[in-house]
């Protein structure tokens, strides 16, 4: 993780960049995915192939980023605490799955729950973060998503439990579980070996939080935690209150269950 460049990356992250901002609401009008992550210039379709043509193409040693977006986090690298909110998604029992399929039947299925969960995140305005082993994280920070971050987190959980997830070549579907979770992180650079690599990723407590929600929910349901709700400006509709235990956490957190016939935002 490196730190510096604070300005820079809490007017990304949490107030929004004015030029970002601009090139993400033109490029958003343009055709195809994949896009570059930050500044959603397309890399699919007729405006792939334009904006490749005006130089714009993904970032070879990084394709998740377009060449410019690559080079800015280049120039400066560092980051800042901004309050967003967090979003895991995982697959309930891959290790059983990956023994019972072999390792080429579970790598086709589970590039298809990247390629679906990944989708749910995009379409609700989520930064896509690297993946986790068998784990799938969003970031929703304000200044990509406006002041109803949280809800569109909420609504991202929301869309994953009642998207049909892939099923694996012996006709397994495959379980999801979702966690939810909202405070201020520190969200800046990595540099990868050799500074090979580079990406933007979130650190902290309150990541970890939104983590172990993912994990300790039960199969296609999702743990939204109290903080997410009150940012989210969002009642919990009579669903239960949870106090729960996280593993390595002194204090409980305060969570509310849904899942593919629970909502918590109106349709
Ligand atoms: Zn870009």
């Amino acid at each position: 993780m490196q730190t510096g460049n604070e300005e820079v990356w809490r007017a990304i992250f949490a107030e929004g960049h004015p030029k970002l901002k601009r090139f993400q609401q033109f490029h958003m009008r343009l055709p195809s995915p994949p896009r570059c992550k930050m500044c959603f210039v397309p890399f699919g379709g007729l405006g792939g192939t334009l904006m490749r043509w005006r130089g714009k193409r993904p970032s070879q040693r990084n394709p998740r980023f377009c060449n410019a977006c690559d080079a800015f986090i280049t120039a400066f690298p560092g980051g800042a605490e901004v309050e967003l909110s967090i979003l895991f998604v995982d697959v309930r029992n891959s290790v059983g799955l990956a023994e019972r399929l072999g390792p080429t039947a579970f790598s086709n299925v589970m590039r298809d729950f990247y390629t679906v969960a990944t989708q749910c995140l995009i379409d609700t305005d989520g930064f896509v973060v690297e993946f986790i082993g068998d784990a799938v994280a969003a970031i929703y920070p304000p200044g990509f998503c406006g002041p109803e971050y949280a809800r569109k987190a909420i609504a991202g959980a929301e869309d994953l439990m009642r998207t049909k997830m892939p099923s694996a070549s012996d006709g397994t579907e495959l379980l999801i579980g979702a966690g939810v979770h909202t405070g201020t992180v520190f969200i800046g650079t990595v540099a990868g070996a050799e500074g090979g690599y580079h990406d933007v990723q979130p650190l902290g407590d309150n990541v970890n939080v939104a983590a172990r929600l993912s994990s300790m929910a039960e199969p296609n349901q999702a743990l939204i935690s109290e903080a997410t709700l009150i940012s989210a400006g969002c009642t919990p509709k009579g669903l239960q209150a949870r106090k729960l235990d996280l593993k390595g956490r002194s204090l409980p957190i305060t969570a509310y269950a849904i899942g593919c016939d629970t909502a918590l935002l109106a349709a």
